[in-house]
């Protein structure tokens, strides 16, 4: 049996893939490089996003021929959208066999078996670990209600995994040749399990034999905490480097958003970040519903004075359910001028950040023999061939483009 996994959306949901891989995998499962030579599709669903929804199920609606064309062949549909949509689909797309919700992942080996389509669980070794990035999901769900996300609604409250197991899946990510791992969660740095705090976690999965290098996503403002803040401090094995949506720059804008945090607070937390010499990237939206042209502006200088080295802008757009998508919108035009604007501003941030790289030392962890990427979350191209997987400590001779140099 062969399976092609199709991700839609986000780097968790890339990670619930190889999850719910692993067991098909202890099933008999190998990976599939197309759904030609497949048996079993895998489509993992977004929903973040309208278009992500439709993006999915078009897909889903395009496999009828494909299943067609030989029999005994399978389709999973898993993750946020198949969560949203539920078993309602079967009736729409008769043709097919399984679907798993994002609440459902725990659950996935049971879903199989009581299916009945698949062979019985056998003792098998885990699925090789490809690359030097192991990916470990520390929690799920979601205890916030943003106003404008739908995340909340599909995937639930936040359940944190028992640390010992984090440990466990990052030794044995490591054991396969992971130099660096990522974890992840919807509100990443909200983990607790007992008295083992986000900060503590950090610092346990970097002392697991053969990992060099421990980044997370995503992070929420307001568990930017002192203690996440001296774990850093002291421990050069975290990434010099965090993505930490903001989303607004505006206080009353965030208020309305439901976000947990005033402009103030994000100005503090983001100057003690730069303190511990950590590069902030971001998310931001622009043309919330009650967006204003001064609090357009908040945006503007909180992105001056918080010199993020990258930021991903989105145009607001209202997602079903929510309760921003009942609030007066603003029209197409206003939402395309301020994009217009704040993409500018990036981009010229964004290369001021990497030419003020110039004339440091990085850590680069080489994914290449002559390329690879710096604790602060640069690529860096060296004059010399290194190992792949090692790290090599180099100082920055030119930055162009979106790209660093090494001296000779
Ligand atoms: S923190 Fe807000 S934006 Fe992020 S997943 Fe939770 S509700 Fe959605």
């Amino acid at each position: 049996m062969k399976v092609f996994l199709q991700t839609f959306g986000c780097q968790m949901n890339l990670a619930d893939s190889e999850e719910m891989f692993a067991h098909l995998h202890a099933r008999g499962a190998q990976r599939a490089l197309s759904p030609d030579e497949a048996d079993v599709i895998l489509v993992n669903t977004c929903t973040v996003r309208e278009h992500a929804e439709h993006r999915a199920v078009s897909f889903l609606g395009r496999l009828a021929k494909w299943k067609q064309q030989k029999p005994g062949r399978r389709i999973i549909f898993a993750g946020c959208a198949a969560q949203r949509l539920g078993e309602g689909l079967k009736k729409e797309f008769p043709f097919l066999d399984l679907v798993s919700g994002a609440k459902k992942i725990d659950d996935f080996g049971r879903l199989l078996d009581a299916s009945g389509l698949f062979p019985p669980q056998q003792e098998t070794l885990p699925p090789q670990q490809e690359g030097l990035t192991g990916y470990v999901t520390i929690m799920r769900g979601c205890d916030f209600r943003c106003t404008y996300c739908i995340v909340p609604s599909v995937r639930g409250p936040v359940k944190c995994l028992p640390a010992q197991e984090i440990l466990q899946q990052t030794a044995q990510k490591a054991a396969q040749g992971a130099k660096e791992i990522m974890l992840l969660g919807q509100t990443v740095n909200a983990y607790k399990d007992g008295d083992v705090s986000f900060a503590d976690l950090l610092n346990r999965v970097s002392e697991v034999p053969g990992v060099e290098r421990v980044r997370f996503m995503s992070p929420h403002p307001a568990y930017i905490t002192p203690d996440f803040l001296a774990a850093v401090r002291h421990n050069p094995k975290i990434a010099r480097h965090i993505h930490l949506p903001i989303q607004s720059g505006s206080t009353k804008v965030l208020q309305e958003m439901k976000r947990g945090y005033t402009r103030q607070m994000l100005l503090e937390k983001l100057a003690a970040l730069q303190e511990c010499g950590i590069t902030v990237s971001t998310d931001i939206i622009v043309g919330f519903p009650t967006e204003t042209e001064q609090d357009f502006e908040d945006t503007l200088t909180l992105v001056d004075k918080a010199r993020f080295f990258a930021a991903y802008c989105f145009k607001y757009s209202p997602r079903q359910g929510t309760p921003a998508a009942q609030m007066p919108q603003l029209g197409q035009d206003v939402l395309e001028q301020r994009l217009d604007i704040l993409l500018n501003k990036v981009r010229d941030l964004s290369a001021l950040a990497y030419a003020q790289q110039v004339g440091t030392r990085q850590q680069v962890l080489m994914e290449e023999e002559n390329k690879g990427r710096s604790s602060n979350n640069f690529w860096v191209k060296t004059a010399k061939n290194y190992k792949i997987g090692s790290i090599v400590d180099v100082e920055i001779a030119r930055a162009d483009g979106t790209l660093l140099f090494a001296k000779e």
